[in-house]
């Protein structure tokens, strides 16, 4: 089988490895380079703690399980350390405890601890009176350029070719033409072009709707900041109610702060933002006073229209899969999407199908 996979972010080379590991002779086109889009600038929290509806947890408690699977007993990219989270204000201390409840029925590994077991696991955790404190000890953390590589690698010694730089503007059945008017030919099309889906889709005939990724204040937009090399100990994710830290190798940490994200517009700097989370950030670790913000960058987020993944043929030439928390179900879906262009539909993938836009 020929197979031509539109987009090198991380679900385009994972379904490239996953069509590659079946015997397909995939081509890999992508716009700009690989890891150029949103999974360059991501938050790689690996993770099914709020995901709905069940299909949904289901699907991201899977892909959990897949980056397991994929790292073994040692990778350079993930980083099974868990997840601590701790509230500070009322609306965050119920949502938190709803949380744990939720979980907790479903057997999903969540517990509460005190803040001296929380200490314990982070010891430079910054002291906060009547703070509430869980650990999420199935959750991780991905570098996920380091990710993107391995899949990539896998793809291209398997035989894959990837040309960057090679924008997609038409598709015809199992073949495309780039705008530079090459024409590639194939048995399939796989859509694997986050944020910019609803396009590509549209030049098959399909119709998938994304969230505006350009627009201000849009749920899909929000500031990743990143620091520099900062001497504290953090070992894992931690969610508090102001800033989300997670180490980002060399001794940086990556920032986001989820009441900043409505000042972020793609368009337009947003002076002052550097500064706050600087202000944040030794409220949370203690020793990381006046941390320098090397770069905040505007992360934009690949959401279909109604949060959910989306996966599947839309006609036999045509197959598109876009998807938000694409980190955490990356080397799930790489292996199921390459499955089902080989004929295996996955159970897994019934809620997800793209004629649910269909009219
Ligand atoms: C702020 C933020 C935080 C996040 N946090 C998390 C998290 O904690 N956990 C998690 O699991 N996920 C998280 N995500 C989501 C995750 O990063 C994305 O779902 C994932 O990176 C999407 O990958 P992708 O391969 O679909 O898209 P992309 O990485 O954007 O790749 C799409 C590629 O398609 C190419 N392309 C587009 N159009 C064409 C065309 N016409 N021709 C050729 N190539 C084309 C582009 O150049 C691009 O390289 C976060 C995202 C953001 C922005």
């Amino acid at each position: 089988m020929r197979a031509i996979v539109i987009g090198a972010g991380v679900i385009g080379v994972a379904v490239a490895a996953g069509l590659a590991r079946r015997g397909a002779r995939v081509t890999v086109l992508d716009a700009g380079r690989p890891g150029a889009g949103t999974s360059g600038t991501t938050f790689a929290w690996v993770n099914a703690a709020n995901k709905e509806p069940e299909s949904y947890f289901a699907l991201n408690v899977a892909g959990m399980r897949a980056h397991r699977d994929l790292a073994g007993d040692h990778a350079p990219w993930y980083f099974p350390t868990g997840n601590l989270e701790r509230a500070t204000t009322d609306e965050h201390r119920a949502a938190l405890a709803a949380k744990l409840d939720r979980l907790g029925a479903s057997g999903y590994p969540a517990r509460r601890l005190t803040a001296a077991q929380a200490r314990e696991l982070e010891p430079d955790l910054a002291h906060t009176d009547g703070a509430d404190h869980a650990f999420f000890p199935g959750e991780a953390y991905v570098l996920p350029v380091p990710l993107l590589a391995r899949l990539l690698a896998e793809a291209r010694d398997r035989g894959a070719t990837v040309r960057t730089r090679t924008e997609v503007t038409e598709v015809d059945g199992g073949k495309v033409r780039t705008a530079a008017g090459t024409r590639y030919d194939a048995d399939v099309v796989v859509s694997c072009a986050g944020r910019w889906t609803t396009r590509v889709a549209a030049m098959a005939g399909a119709d998938v709707p994304m969230i505006d990724p350009d627009l201000a204040g849009s749920p899909a937009v929000a500031f990743l900041a990143t620091t520099a090399p900062v001497p504290v100990r953090l070992s894992r994710v931690l969610h508090t109610s102001r800033l989300h830290v997670r180490p980002d190798g060399g001794g940086r940490l990556m920032l986001h702060a989820l009441d900043l994200d409505g000042l972020a517009d793609p368009a337009a700097p947003a002076p002052g933002v550097a500064a706050e989370f600087v202000r944040r950030l030794p409220e949370v670790l203690a020793g990381a006073d006046d941390v320098p913000v090397e770069a905040v960058r505007i992360g934009q987020r690949a959401i279909p229209g109604d949060g959910r993944t989306v996966a599947g043929f839309t006609d036999p030439g045509f197959y598109v899969v876009a998807t938000h928390s694409g980190i955490t179900l990356a080397p799930l879906l790489g292996e199921l999407v390459a499955g089902e262009v080989f004929g295996t539909p996955s159970a897994m993938l019934t809620d997800f199908r793209p004629d649910r836009f269909t009219p």
